[in-house]
């Protein structure tokens, strides 16, 4: 089996459903490559209408951008990864940099919100990077790996086929600045070799890892042609349907 290819949009919150309806249309009518798996990661208030909205033939599949750890009870706001499967919402994205760093959400948290995600037949976006420090001290591969050691690595072989890493160096999201096409190729390898020493080959082999930071239609042609990296997630240029779409088709 060989992996998928995806382009998954993060429109953190912006668009209203007005303007996330028509985004989304825009990108489903576009002369795209079918054949790479993409994916929206929208606000909660849009998955229902653009679930409506979107037909299935056109391929899109929605993501949630977050979902608490627990099945239901008394967490005033928050949306719980049941109410998301129930919805057929097959994707969140958990341990994104800004809720990690607004909301405080640590390695221990995730690692209970990727279980709970599992649990309930969604699929898991999982985001881990280092910041500007951990980068200029040279020590971002032990960072990531601790990462994933303490969130994901509890999961067993087959539960990995619901995952999907991205990788996004917090220096580089919504900076303008993007880890060259080397730096994101060195931390994909260190990553995939992770998943070979944990799980095996086929796992290390099957799971698709993306890169997000400042992609946009001008360097993800070069992203993308890395052997390791099996696409993006991408913040800013996903609000604009023409750059993402050329995103989409830059594989
Ligand atoms: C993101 O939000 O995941 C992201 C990578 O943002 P941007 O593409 O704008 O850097």
């Amino acid at each position: 089996m060989a992996r998928k290819k995806i382009a998954a949009g993060n429109w953190k919150m912006n668009t209203t459903i007005e303007q996330g309806i028509e985004l989304a249309l825009r990108v489903a009518n576009a002369e795209r490559n079918i054949s790479i798996t993409t994916i929206l990661g929208v606000p909660f208030t849009h998955l229902f209408p653009l679930q409506k909205k979107i037909k299935a033939s056109s391929k899109i599949l929605l993501a949630a951008q977050n979902c608490h750890h627990k099945t239901s009870g008394a967490y005033t706001g928050e949306i719980s990864p049941e109410m998301l499967s129930a919805m057929k919402v097959p994707y969140v994205i958990i341990g994104h940099s800004e809720r990690r760093e607004y909301n405080h959400e640590d390695n221990a948290l995730l690692a209970l919100k990727i279980r709970a995600a599992l649990n309930s037949k969604l699929k898991v976006i999982f985001c881990c990077g280092e910041g500007l420090e951990i980068r200029k001290a040279n020590t971002h591969i032990n960072y990531v790996k601790n990462q994933l050691m303490e969130s994901l690595f509890q999961l067993d072989a087959n539960e990995m086929k619901n995952i999907v890493i991205a990788y996004e160096p917090i220096w580089a999201i919504g900076t303008g600045e993007t880890a060259s096409p080397a730096q994101a190729q060195e931390m994909h390898a260190s990553i995939r070799s992770m998943l070979q020493k944990k799980y095996g080959k086929r796992v290390a082999e099957n799971t698709s890892i993306l890169y997000g930071g400042s992609v946009k239609g001008n360097n993800a042609q070069e992203l993308f042609s890395q052997p390791d990296v099996d696409g993006g997630l991408v913040g800013g240029a996903s609000l604009n349907s023409d750059e993402f779409v050329q995103i989409i088709n830059s594989f």
